[in-house]
Formats: structure tokens, sequence, C-alpha cells
């Protein structure tokens, strides 16, 4: 079957962020995921739940044969196998060992209960933006039709610095 190419976000903030972020790949890539291209990781203010710990984010670019719901069930199983917790006493926004995020497949708009792509959020937050430019500059957004650089320039005021690999 063809594959496709997505764009994911990864962000970690609980346990060790990087160790979490590296198993992500590992568990990506067994599961058929092929990672493309990968971002510095970026330490990032947390958003929204402001008095948390401070993120590890990375976005990749990835080919791969699933459709959209299957990635989400996919991610959604890599984040539990690496301790990520939800349900009634997790924090919504809150602290996580993992969160696995689509933020684009192919050039597919879609908004369901479960799933939604291009990522709703995405153009507002820094930590999406700064590492998805890094692997993907041209990249346009399929509503929108416009550059990232364009949403770049509006979230210049949210901190993060950029690791070294
Ligand atoms: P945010 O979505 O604002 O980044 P979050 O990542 O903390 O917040 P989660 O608790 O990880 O939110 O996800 C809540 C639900 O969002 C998931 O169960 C999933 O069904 C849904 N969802 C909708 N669109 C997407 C998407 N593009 N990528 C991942 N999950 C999505
Ligand atoms: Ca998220
Ligand atoms: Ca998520």
């Amino acid at each position: 079957m063809a594959h496709k190419t997505v764009y994911l976000a990864l962000g970690s903030n609980l346990g060790d962020r990087r160790f979490n972020l590296r198993r992500a790949c590992e568990a990506l890539e067994d599961a058929r995921v092929h990672i493309v291209k990968r971002s510095s990781i970026y330490e990032t203010e947390p958003r929204d739940v402001t008095a948390q710990p401070w993120f590890l984010n990375m976005a990749l670019a990835c080919e791969t044969p699933y459709f959209p719901l299957q990635l989400l069930a996919i991610s959604q199983r890599i984040e539990r196998d690496l301790g990520r917790i939800r349900g009634a006493s997790s924090v919504p926004r809150g602290p996580r060992t993992l969160d696995i995020d689509i933020l684009l497949f192919q050039n597919i708009v879609m908004d369901t209960p479960r799933l939604t792509i291009p990522h709703p959020r995405m153009l507002d937050r820094r930590f999406v933006l700064e590492p998805l430019s890094e692997i993907a500059p041209h990249l346009r957004h399929p509503q929108t039709k416009d550059l990232l650089a364009k949403y770049l320039s509006r979230v210049a005021g949210q901190k993060l610095r950029r690791i070294e690999l």
C-alpha cells in the first residue's frame, strides 16, 4: 500500500524526558511509522496549565501505510506504553511522560470527535511550529495555504530554547 507523509509532534515533561522521546521514536519505527526527518529537541515553556515542568518537544516527518485513525491508535498505544496515564486522575493539558499529536496527514482535512486534522491548535503554538519549520520550512497549512513562517512570527513571544542534538 502506498505510504503517506505525516507530521507528528512529540512532547514530554515527566520522568526522563529525553529517554521518553527517544523511546517514542523507536516505538514508532517498530510500528511501521518510518521517520524520514527529525527536528532538534526544544525545551519549551508550558502553556495552558503553566504550573508544571518545562517540556521537551520535537517534530517528526514520517511515512506510514496507515490511515489517520489507525495512526492515532498506534500513537495512543505508544503513549500508554511509556507510562502516560489518562482518565479522572489526570489534569487535561497537564504533565505527561509522552504526548504524540498528529499535526498534518498528507493534505487531509478532517474533523471528527476522535480526530481533527490539521491539529486545531498547531498554529498558535511555538513549541509545535518551531520544530516543524526546522524540518519542513516550505510547508503550507492545507486549509489556509499560508506558509508556517507566517504563523511562527506571531508566536515569537512564547519561550523556548533549542537543544542541539
Ligand atoms: P492538545 O490536543 O491541545 O494538544 P492534549 O494533547 O493534551 O491537548 P490529549 O489528552 O492528548 O490532548 O488528547 C485528547 C484527544 O484528542 C485524544 O483522545 C484524541 O482522540 C483527540 N485528537 C483530536 N485530534 C487529534 C490529533 N490531530 N492528534 C492527536 N489527538 C487528537
Ligand atoms: Ca498535545
Ligand atoms: Ca495529544
